[in-house]
């Protein structure tokens, strides 16, 4: 590259001839975090979300004094790039003081027993622990045989790809509560059932994160201001660049550069177009001419995972009276999965809740009907508190909830994959067709699916567009 002392890159301005060197489309975190690293390097860049606002499956919420994320919002440290991109926004984090402390106790809830522990696992039986330790330790030896960045190349990897980590569990596992936490916490990774993912999925997954303490400890830490900030920082550095309201219906591309059309048939032209969004999202727009049929079927059988996530506002954190830090697993269809997601230095107490989708006889499986309709959603997730944590949970000043099943222009809380999947189809999530670069968290290698392999997938996307600029 042809850089000056103020370390832009003259070469590829000057080779803007009246289009921009590359648009943008998806002003979620990937997409932000590509353009960035774009304009730091001196390209002509243009980012278009279709939202009213940027951020995507990051979201701000407002209530009762307070500033909530409904979308992204947990990290740990092992999220390098998040963890970087905050110090570079100059953007702190805080730790969950209940969930960072040892002395607290946990909820755990099953068949209407409640019992509450400390430490990392549920009060469930010897025979029950063995079997979990038992699992993971197996499944962590898959893992460490599966290349990170090509886990459709491991070992194996078309029989590992073939079954589902439901039927693998089954072989091994015989005890309820042991399948009931991995499924607990497979829902809180991948948002799916262990009968819904692919053992190859499953199993790279972990290794890519870090493994199972990383999977299950790694997540104690929160953003100052929320993490929807991070969207809100990076749009406010890009400034006129960002252009919301604007759904990309069609992406023309040739050896020449893309136009990327939106929903008037206006028009925008570029050198390159990076599409940064999940691969379930990219199929509402259409390319002309069609995408290779690798990428097509990649598009068209992907799955992306959801949830309701909701927040219960009090007062005040009651349930640290009694030394419960608010995390709760339990069966109670309203809300399987809790936590703690009161804001640093706030007097008030916020649960945070989710509701899984993923099948009627899983995490308690909420009544379909419910799903719909807020009262009985609300009564529904507050008979589940009350049961958690006692009367005081049935009284919030404030319920909010946010069904990520129904949002516009997002399928989905988070790509994961069933059998066959990646093996089929793995190998062309991140490949360029030529000029169009594919970004989103779900092309990650590490944390994908989340805030963490968003930027991973935007910094990667970045660095091959501003390559092939510069080339
Ligand atoms: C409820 C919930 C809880 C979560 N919890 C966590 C957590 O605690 N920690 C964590 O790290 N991650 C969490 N995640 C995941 C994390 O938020 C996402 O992985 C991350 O924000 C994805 O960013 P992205 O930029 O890859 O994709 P997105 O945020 O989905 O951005 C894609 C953007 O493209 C736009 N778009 C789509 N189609 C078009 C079109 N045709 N034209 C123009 N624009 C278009 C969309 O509107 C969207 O804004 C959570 C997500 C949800 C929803």
């Amino acid at each position: 590259m042809n850089t000056t002392d103020d370390g832009v890159d003259r070469t590829m301005r000057n080779k803007g001839h009246g289009t921009l060197d590359v648009v943008v489309v998806g002003g979620g975190v990937s997409g932000l975090v590509a353009a960035r690293r774009l304009v730091a390097v001196g390209a002509r860049v243009a980012v278009i979300e279709a939202r009213p606002q940027v951020g995507g499956r990051t979201l701000l919420a407002h209530a009762a004094g307070l500033t909530l994320d409904q979308g992204g919002q947990w990290l740990g440290t092992s999220m390098r790039p998040l963890v970087s991109l905050l110090a570079e926004l100059g953007i702190d984090t805080y730790r969950n003081p209940t969930l960072a402390d040892p002395e607290a106790y946990h909820v755990w809830y099953r068949e209407g027993r409640r019992e509450v522990y400390q430490g990392e696992l549920p009060p469930i039986s010897e025979r029950a622990t063995i079997e979990l330790l038992e699992a993971v330790a197996e499944l962590e030896k898959i893992a460490a045989t599966i290349p990170v960045d090509r886990p459709w190349d491991a070992p194996g990897a078309a029989e590992l790809d073939a079954t589902t980590l439901g039927a693998w569990l089954r072989e091994r596992v015989s005890e309820k509560d042991t399948v009931y936490l991995m499924t607990a916490i497979y829902s809180l990774a991948c948002v799916a059932s262990p009968a819904q993912l692919s053992l190859l999925y499953a199993a790279w997954y972990l290794g890519a994160v870090g493994g199972f303490e990383a999977l299950t400890s790694d997540l104690d830490l929160a953003v100052e201001g929320g993490a929807g900030s991070v969207a809100v920082a990076l749009a406010a550095e890009l400034g006129e660049r960002v252009r919301c309201g604007w759904p990309v219906r069609a992406i023309a591309h040739s050896g020449d550069g893309v136009r990327v059309i939106g929903p008037g048939g206006e028009e925008i032209a570029a050198r390159r177009v990076i599409v940064a969004m999940s691969p379930a999202d990219a199929r509402n727009i259409e390319f002309r001419p069609q995408l290779p049929t690798s990428r097509q079927m990649l598009q068209v059988n992907w799955q992306q995972f959801s949830l309701i996530k909701f927040h219960a506002i009090y007062e005040r954190p009651f349930w640290r009276d009694e030394s419960l830090s608010g995390s709760v697993i339990g069966d109670l269809p309203g809300a399987p999965l809790v936590v703690d997601g009161t804001p640093e230095g706030c007097s008030r107490g916020v649960l945070v809740g989710f509701v899984a989708l993923h099948g009627p006889r899983l995490l308690g499986g909420v009544d379909p009907d419910v799903l719909d309709d807020p009262e009985r959603l609300r009564a529904a997730a507050l008979n589940a508190l009350i049961s958690y944590f006692g009367p005081q949970a049935g009284r919030p000043l404030e319920f909010l909830t946010r069904n990520w099943a129904v949002e516009p222009y997002i399928t989905g809380v988070l790509g994961a994959c069933a059998p066959g999947m990646l093996t089929a189809h793995g190998e062309t999530l991140r490949r360029p067709v030529g000029p169009i670069h594919w970004a989103g968290s779900e092309t990650a290698v590490r944390w994908a699916g989340w805030i963490s392999g968003a930027i991973e997938a935007g910094e990667r996307a970045a660095g091959e567009v501003a390559a092939a600029l510069s080339s």
